[in-house]
């Protein structure tokens, strides 16, 4: 057995994971300074990257709260399906592995945050890390490394999607000084066809992800180039941080900032205002709309909530 697959074996065994691939420090090339494998290890030769499915149960709790209005099956969301538990399984994944390559081969390793808890950035700028599909301010973006490692597809969401359960995974991260053998890009069909499908810019409360005849991002990744929708992140804000009450869950929320298409210093005046009750343990204010993600018919979504009766969710209904 190669080392590689040693360390594959471990994520994959050990640690439970449902899938893990490597990619070469030089498939990040093409991200902006700073986030960069070498950016964060001097020497840095490979990145690991790997996933774990989010539970069905969990993500119709999502269902019950957005479409049964039941506000405590939000809070089951928010635990099992967002901050708490898979955020930190994989937080906690990462140091293992980290630990594990250490003490086995004596390379250095450094476990990346890579979750929607996993902030890095205290103080907003003026939008918080992890907030929305935009994945603003990674250290080392979590989707496209998992692209580069060939564990899925970028779809136009801008999020890692994957045949067996669309978006709805979460992506761990491990640098290393380590040389390993490479995964290749993900080469498989495309995923996603927004031309055919648009139901994340379609159920988007914000009007946040264009629809597939917008503006489009070209992302550089693994020494090529995918193209996502163009996400407004500041819109996205609105609804993913509750800055308006029509998207509280629980409790009063004041209506802070009612346009669509709010500025960085709109956003940043309403952060500052936001009362501090409704900050979460990472020191940002939340909401999780995440429809984007919920509602993102790959992975066989109709057999899984449609079929069962989970979702009520109609594709042919009116926009959001
Ligand atoms: S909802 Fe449709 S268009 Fe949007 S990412 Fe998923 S498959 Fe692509
Ligand atoms: S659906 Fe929600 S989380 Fe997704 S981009 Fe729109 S506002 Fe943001």
């Amino acid at each position: 057995m190669s080392l590689t697959e040693t360390i594959k074996n471990y994520i994959l065994g050990d640690c439970r994971m449902d899938s893990v691939g490597v990619a070469p420090a030089s498939a990040f090339d093409g991200e902006p300074e700073g986030h960069r494998p070498e950016d964060v290890l001097p020497g840095a030769k490979s990145v690991i990257v790997f996933t774990r499915r989010i539970p069905d149960g969990v993500i119709q709790a999502a269902f019950r709260s957005r479409e049964d209005g039941n506000a405590d099956a939000h809070s089951i969301y928010a635990a099992y399906g967002s901050d708490l538990t898979p955020n930190m399984n994989v937080f906690f994944m990462q140091f293992n592995i980290a630990t594990f390559i250490e003490m086995t081969f004596g390379y250095t390793a450094v476990p990346v945050p890579s979750g929607p808890m996993q902030n890095v950035t205290s103080v907003n700028k003026p939008l918080p890390v992890f907030i929305g599909p935009k994945r603003n301010a990674y250290i080392i973006n979590s989707e496209r490394a998992a692209y580069a490692a060939g564990l899925g597809d970028l779809a136009w969401n801008n999020m890692l999607v994957t045949k067996e359960n669309g978006p709805r995974q979460v992506v761990g991260l491990v640098v290393t000084s380590m040389e390993l053998e490479y995964d290749k890009p993900y080469s498989g069909p495309r995923l996603c066809d927004p031309a055919a499908c648009g139901i994340c810019s379609k159920v988007c409360p914000m009007h946040a992800i264009p629809p597939s005849d917008g503006e489009v991002d070209v992302v550089p990744v693994a020494n090529g180039e995918v193209k996502v929708a163009h996400i407004n992140a500041n819109a996205c804000a609105v609804a993913s941080m509750a800055f308006r009450s029509e998207f509280a869950v629980k409790g009063e929320i004041p209506d802070l900032i009612m346009s669509n298409d709010p500025s960085d210093e709109e956003l940043a005046e309403a952060y500052a205002k936001k009362p501090l009750s409704h900050y979460s343990l990472d020191h940002y204010p939340k909401h999780f709309c995440n429809k984007c993600m919920l509602y993102c018919p790959l992975g066989d979504w109709e057999r899984r909530f449609s079929d069962t009766g989970l979702s009520k969710f109609d594709k042919g209904g009116p926009a959001q």
